[in-house]
């Protein structure tokens, strides 16, 4: 008899599962393990992580639903490169199945499980299930990698067909699941976690969870385009935690995307594509998760990365009301809207000088959807030192960008009540208001004023990138002249 063993990481779901489903069709006693896995966790410095939280929360409804289809989830705690062979021998398995994961740290893992595996005649399967398109299946014409997200996306949707997209029967094969007496489940505290404040935050969490939010976006899909840039209204589809954790399908949600069509629906898929293209830069060019530029010649620029500003920046009181709410959003909800993440990071670097690494290590630690590729992908572009970035020229005004996407400042008002009685024009650049009105309103005192000049800063921090510029091309003029000289 064919005995395997499933191991679920980043796709905490038992339907349209890639590794599940291979896994129930190929063999007949199929057993489901989740680790917690102790060298991802020991490094978290809070005790209270929403991220565990919500994982913790996943695990339980899918330990659940397994149960209820006739298997199990065993779920352990420990170091998981030790523990997944160590339990695939315990159960006589011949083969281990699982979804690939395209994070460098989840590549060494999972080369030492097959290592350790195959040292006992015990196979290591891993499928594509995450992504719609994985890091070789589009290339340019010359089979190489793209770097420029328009001709990546349109390469994408010329490929696109049925295929791509057809969801895996998982419920066909649930006879195959091994039956076993159930175990129970370590609670947060086993864990060495405490509950944070994810149910206040009404966060759906696991499969239901996932599906409640894709259902009540789906609706509002055809307004994404005109919507998704307005931190004030319900834009977005805000499924990124369940994207991050697999608790939804990302070919089901691509589908859905896709055979609706319209501004809204195309839109939305297009960003599903961004999502694909950051995963395959990291594959491609694996010096960016090494904390390199993915443009060289600005890996080095010399930001000066005042503390003082930076931990302005940390707790939202910058004065500039929309990166300040902004700020307070990530602190308080672990989530942060798509241009306000744009705002705050090219704030960060291009108005208080400091180096993209620290602010992209603060989203690392406090965004419940962080995900490495897009959030090195997401800073690197507003830094100016990513693939198809923003230009290193183009800044943002923080002011303007205030008035255009929360108008009436309602998300700013909910993030940063200190302003709640400046009127709809003053909220933005509360500074600018007579004397007598800061004082009555507390600017500077129970609401700090600006702690950079904007148009100063952007004067230096131009020189800045001008400089780095410059020095590369004179580099490059001086390589090729000395390329002539040979
Ligand atoms: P929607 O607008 O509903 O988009 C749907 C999905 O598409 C998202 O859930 C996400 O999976 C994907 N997506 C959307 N925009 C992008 C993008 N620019 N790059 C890659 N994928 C995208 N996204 C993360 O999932 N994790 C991160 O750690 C992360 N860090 C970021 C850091 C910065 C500085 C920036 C500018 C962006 C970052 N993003 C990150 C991308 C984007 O901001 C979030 O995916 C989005 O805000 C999540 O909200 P949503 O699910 O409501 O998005």
């Amino acid at each position: 008899m064919n005995k395997a063993l499933v191991w679920f990481r980043r796709d905490l779901r038992d339907f349209d599962h890639a590794a599940l489903y291979h896994a129930l069709k190929q063999n007949e006693e199929v057993y489901c393990v989740f680790v917690f896995d102790s060298d991802i966790l020991d490094a978290l410095t809070q005790r209270q992580d929403r991220r565990v939280e919500f994982i913790w929360e996943s695990v339980r409804e899918l330990k659940a639903e397994l149960q209820c289809r006739g298997g199990d989830l065993l779920v352990r705690h420990g170091q998981a490169s030790k523990l997944v062979p160590a339990l695939a021998r315990e159960l006589e398995v011949n083969t281990v199945y699982c979804n690939r994961d395209y994070e460098a740290a989840a590549n060494q893992r999972d080369a030492a499980v097959s290592q350790a595996l195959a040292e006992h005649d015990i196979d290591f399967l891993s499928f594509k299930d995450q992504v719609i398109f994985e890091c070789d299946e589009i290339l340019t014409k010359s089979n190489s990698a793209f770097s420029v997200f328009t001709p990546y996306k349109n390469a994408c949707l010329r490929t696109l067909n049925d295929f791509y997209l057809k969801p895996y029967p998982v419920d066909r094969y649930f006879r195959n699941l091994a039956e076993r007496d159930p175990e129970p489940m370590p609670e947060l505290e086993d864990l060495g976690f405490e509950r944070s404040n994810l149910a206040a935050l009404k966060l759906p969490t696991g499969m239901s969870g996932g599906s409640a939010l894709f259902e009540d976006f789906v609706e509002r899909m055809p307004q994404y385009r005109q919507a998704r840039d307005f931190p004030g209204r319900k834009g977005p589809s805000y499924l990124s935690v369940h994207l991050r954790f697999g608790t939804v399908s990302i070919r089901h949600l691509a589908r859905t995307a896709w055979q609706m069509g319209g501004q809204g629906a195309e839109t939305w898929l297009n960003e599903l594509f961004w999502r694909d293209f950051y995963f395959q830069i990291l594959h491609h060019h694996p010096e960016v998760a090494a904390g390199h530029s993915f443009k060289p010649e600005f890996d080095h620029l010399a930001f000066p990365n005042d503390k003082k500003l930076f931990q302005a920046w940390c707790e939202g009181k910058t004065g500039f009301p929309l990166v300040d709410a902004a700020m307070r959003q990530i602190n308080q909800t672990g989530y942060m809207h798509n241009r306000l993440r744009m705002v705050a990071a090219s704030f960060l670097v291009k108005d208080l000088l400091i180096d993209w690494r620290w602010g992209e290590a603060y989203f690392a630690q406090h965004l419940i959807d962080f995900d490495f590729s897009a959030n090195n992908g997401g800073w690197q572009w507003a830094a100016s030192t990513g693939c198809d970035a923003q230009p290193w020229f183009r800044i943002f005004n923080p002011v303007t960008q205030s008035e255009k996407f929360d108008p009436e400042g309602k998300f700013i008002r909910k993030y940063v009540p200190e302003l709640s009685q400046c009127d709809n024009k003053e909220i933005h650049a509360p500074w600018k208001m007579s004397e007598q009105r800061q004082q009555a309103l507390g600017i500077g005192s129970n609401y700090p004023l600006p702690v950079v000049d904007h148009a100063t800063r952007r004067e230096q921090v131009l020189a800045l990138y001008k400089r780095a510029s410059q020095a590369a091309k004179a580099d490059e003029a001086s390589n090729s002249n000395e390329a002539d000289d040979e």
